[in-house]
C-alpha cells in the first residue's frame, strides 16, 4: 500500500517506522527542511505516563480564573480574534467533570503506558540513543496544600494500577541528590519511577534516518496547500505544481492539521497551545539533575538531556504567535536556580517557544475519518513525545487492517462530530 503522511513531526515519523515495517511503500511530505523542526524541536522532555493527566480536570475553571490575575501563573489567555478560540475553551470547560476526566484520563494512560512499552522495544530492537534516561520521573511540591491535594493523584494512580512512591524531603533528595541544595523549599514529592526522558528533536532525527533504511522517502521543503477530493476518498494532495498520489493518508501536521482538514468540510477541534523552554549547559553536574521533576507550583519540568538542563512548560491561549515573552524565560530561569542553583550556564541560555496541538479534552485524535482513506494522528497536545510511538503504531495497525494491540474506545474523530 501506498501511503502519504503529512507531517514529519515525533508524530508522523513514528507513524512512517510502524507503517514501513509493515511493508508499506511510505512518504512523508514536509514543509520544513528536516524533520522535528516545529513542535516537536524543544518540548519539556518527559516520557511520562504517569503524569497522562487531561489538563480539562475538576477544579480547573476556578483555577483559570485564579490564574488570569496571577503573577508567573502557568496560563495565560489572550483573545486571538477567532470564534474557534472562544468554542475550544468552552469545549474544554465543558470536559472539566469527573465523569468526563475519567474517560479521558483512562484513554490518554493506556495510549501513553502503551507507547512508553515501544520505546523500550524500539530501543532494544536498533539501539536508538538521544540523550535519554530510565530513572522515573518527579512531582515536586513546596506547599502543604499541593502536598494535600497529591491524594487525588494517588487515587487515580492506584486506580490505574501505576507504580508510584510518596516521597518526603529526604526521600526527595535520595532521588535527586542535587536537591539538598535546596531542600528548604521542599515539603514532598511524587515519584513516578517507570517513567523516562530524552531529546525528541535527536530522537525524531535519528528515526528519520532509520525509516530511510526501510525505504521511506523524506520530501522537505514541501508544504501541502490543498488537498484534492472526489467523493469520499482523497484522490492527491497538492504542493505547488506537483501532485502527491497515494492509497492511503495520514495527517500528522500537529498545529496545522486543523486548517488542512477544513479544506475536507471536516472541523477538529485542535487548537496552537503556546509554551516555552529553555536550555542550558551543565556546568557543575554534582549540582544538576539526574532525571525529571515536575515543581508543580509553576507547572514547570526540569529536565536533564545528557550534559544540558531543559526547563520548559507554561499554557498560552494566544493564536499561533510564535514571539519569545522574556517574562516567561525569567520564569523557567527562577525554577531551575531555585532548585539546582549553580548547576547551568545561564549566560548562553536557548529560549524557544513551540505550539502544542491541543484537543479540548486533552486526548489526540488517532483513527479512521469520514473520508475512507485519510486518517488522523494529531492533537496530541502536551504528551505528544509521550505518545509518539504508541499512536504510530496503532494507527498503522489500523491503516494496514490489522487489530491493534491495545484496545481504545473513542479515540479518532467520532467523539467530536459536534464541534
Ligand atoms: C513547551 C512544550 C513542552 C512540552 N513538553 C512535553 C513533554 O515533556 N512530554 C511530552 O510528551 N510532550 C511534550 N510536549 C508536547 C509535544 O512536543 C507535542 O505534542 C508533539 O511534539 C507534537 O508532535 P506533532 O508531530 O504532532 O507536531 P509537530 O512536531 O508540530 O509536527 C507537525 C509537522 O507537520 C508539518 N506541517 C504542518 N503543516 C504542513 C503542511 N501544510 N505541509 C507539510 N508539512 C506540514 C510541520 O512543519 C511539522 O513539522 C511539549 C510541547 C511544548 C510546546
Amino acid at each position: 500500500m501506498k501511503v502519504v503522511i503529512i507531517g514529519s513531526g515525533v508524530i508522523g515519523v513514528s507513524t512512517a517506522w510502524y507503517l514501513a515495517k509493515q511493508g508499506c511503500d511510505v512518504t512523508v511530505i514536509e514543509k520544513n527542511s528536516d524533520s522535528s523542526l516545529e513542535t516537536s524541536f524543544a518540548n519539556a522532555g518527559q516520557i511520562s505516563p504517569g503524569y497522562a493527566t487531561p489538563w480539562a480536570a475538576p477544579g480547573i475553571p476556578q483555577k483559570a480564573i485564579k490564574w488570569l490575575f496571577q503573577k508567573d501563573a502557568p496560563l495565560k489567555i489572550k483573545p486571538d480574534g477567532s470564534i474557534f478560540q472562544i468554542q475550544w475553551i468552552i469545549e474544554m470547560m465543558k470536559h472539566c467533570t469527573y465523569n468526563n476526566y475519567a474517560i479521558n484520563k483512562e484513554r490518554m494512560l493506556k495510549l501513553a503506558e502503551y507507547s512508553r512499552d515501544k520505546f523500550v522495544e524500539l530501543r532494544q530492537e536498533i539501539g536508538i540513543q538521544y540523550d535519554d534516561a530510565q530513572l522515573g520521573n518527579m512531582q515536586l511540591f513546596r506547599s502543604q496544600k499541593q502536598l494535600d491535594g497529591m491524594q487525588k493523584d494517588i487515587t487515580v494512580l492506584n486506580e490505574c494500577g501505576v507504580p508510584y512512591k510518596a516521597l518526603d524531603p529526604n526521600g526527595c533528595v535520595e532521588f535527586e541528590p542535587a536537591l539538598a541544595n535546596s531542600k528548604h523549599l521542599i515539603t514532598g514529592g511524587l515519584l513516578l519511577p517507570n517513567d523516562e526522558t530524552g531529546d525528541c528533536l535527536i530522537f525524531t532525527q535519528k528515526l528519520t534516518k532509520e525509516c530511510e533504511k526501510l525505504g521511506v522517502k523524506f520530501l522537505f521543503n514541501k508544504k501541502i496547500t490543498k488537498i484534492k477530493k472526489q467523493h469520499h476518498k482523497i484522490t492527491a494532495v497538492i504542493c505547488g505544481r506537483e501532485e502527491f498520489i497515494a492509497d492511503h493518508y495520514v495527517m500528522a501536521a500537529g498545529c496545522f492539521s486543523r486548517d488542512l482538514m477544513k479544506q475536507l468540510d471536516i472541523s477538529i477541534p485542535v487548537y496552537p497551545v503556546k509554551g516555552y523552554s529553555l536550555t542550558l549547559d551543565i556546568i557543575d553536574d554534582a549540582k544538576a539533575p539526574r532525571s525529571t521533576l515536575l515543581d508543580e507550583t509553576y507547572k514547570v519540568a526540569v529536565t536533564r538531556l545528557g550534559n544540558r538542563v531543559r526547563v520548559g512548560g507554561m499554557a498560552e491561549l494566544i493564536g499561533y504567535d510564535l514571539s519569545l515573552n522574556d517574562k516567561r524565560r525569567l520564569t523557567l530561569e527562577k525554577v531551575v536556580t531555585d532548585l539546582f542553583p549553580n548547576s547551568v550556564d545561564l549566560s548562553k541560555p536557548n529560549f524557544w517557544t513551540g505550539l502544542r496541538p491541543m484537543t479540548p479534552d486533552s486526548t489526540p485524535i488517532v483513527g479512521t475519518t469520514p473520508i475512507h482513506n485519510l486518517t488522523l494522528n494529531t492533537g496530541h497536545g502536551t504528551l505528544g513525545w509521550t505518545m509518539c510511538l504508541g499512536s504510530g503504531k496503532y494507527l498503522a495497525d489500523v491503516i494496514t487492517g490489522k487489530t491493534p494491540e491495545i484496545q481504545i474506545d473513542g479515540l479518532d474523530i467520532s467523539r467530536y462530530n459536534k464541534v
